[in-house]
């Protein structure tokens, strides 16, 4: 029984070790880790709130950023989006091709969609929604709102004028040298 077990057990083990992604997982320790520092450090300047993220590409650090909200008066200055737009400025492109994307806490909504736009291949996030919300970082809410009907959001959404709007569509469609995302 006992060397049945141990025998499962090393085969398990070495299934671990030749996994690529195990093997990286000291690497992914260390990227965490500068973006949880990113957090603390930008919790005692006074930036914002506690969330710091980094981007890697090749094991490189290519965007860096923790969030600036309150420093900033921009609501949209959460960590993720701020190494989103160092990253790509770096890149010089518009999408993260092959980039890790290592967050302090699992990314808001808004966050969420700009990891979508930016199409990096994973993310790894340190704290979850349930440790936010418990410290006053209620994303689960918007979570929520997104499953509701745009008349029944705490924001009511109300649409207009759509022929007119749809002109912006049509510009786009006839446009023959446009740069599709
Ligand atoms: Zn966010």
């Amino acid at each position: 029984m006992c060397n049945q077990f141990n025998k499962k057990f090393l085969d398990e083990a070495s299934k671990w070790m030749t996994n690529k992604e195990h093997q990286e997982t000291p690497v992914h320790a260390e990227f965490m880790d500068r973006a949880i520092k990113n957090a603390i450090s930008g919790v005692l300047n006074n930036d914002g709130g506690p969330f710091g993220c980094v981007i890697i590409k090749e094991g490189k650090i290519i965007g860096s950023g923790n969030n600036k909200v309150t420093s900033t008066n921009d609501p949209t200055a959460h960590a993720e989006i701020i190494a989103i737009r160092e990253a790509c400025k770096n890149l010089n492109s518009f999408q993260l091709d092959d980039c890790i994307v290592y967050t302090s806490c699992e990314p808001c909504p808004m966050c969420l969609g700009a990891i979508y736009w930016a199409r990096p291949k994973k993310v790894f996030y340190g704290c979850n929604k349930a440790d936010a919300a418990k410290i006053g970082f209620d994303d689960d809410f918007i979570y929520k709102e997104l499953n509701l009907d745009n008349n029944k959001r705490s924001i009511p959404f109300e649409q207009i004028d759509r022929k007119k709007a749809l002109d912006a569509f049509k510009a786009w469609e006839d446009k023959e040298d446009k740069i599709e995302y």
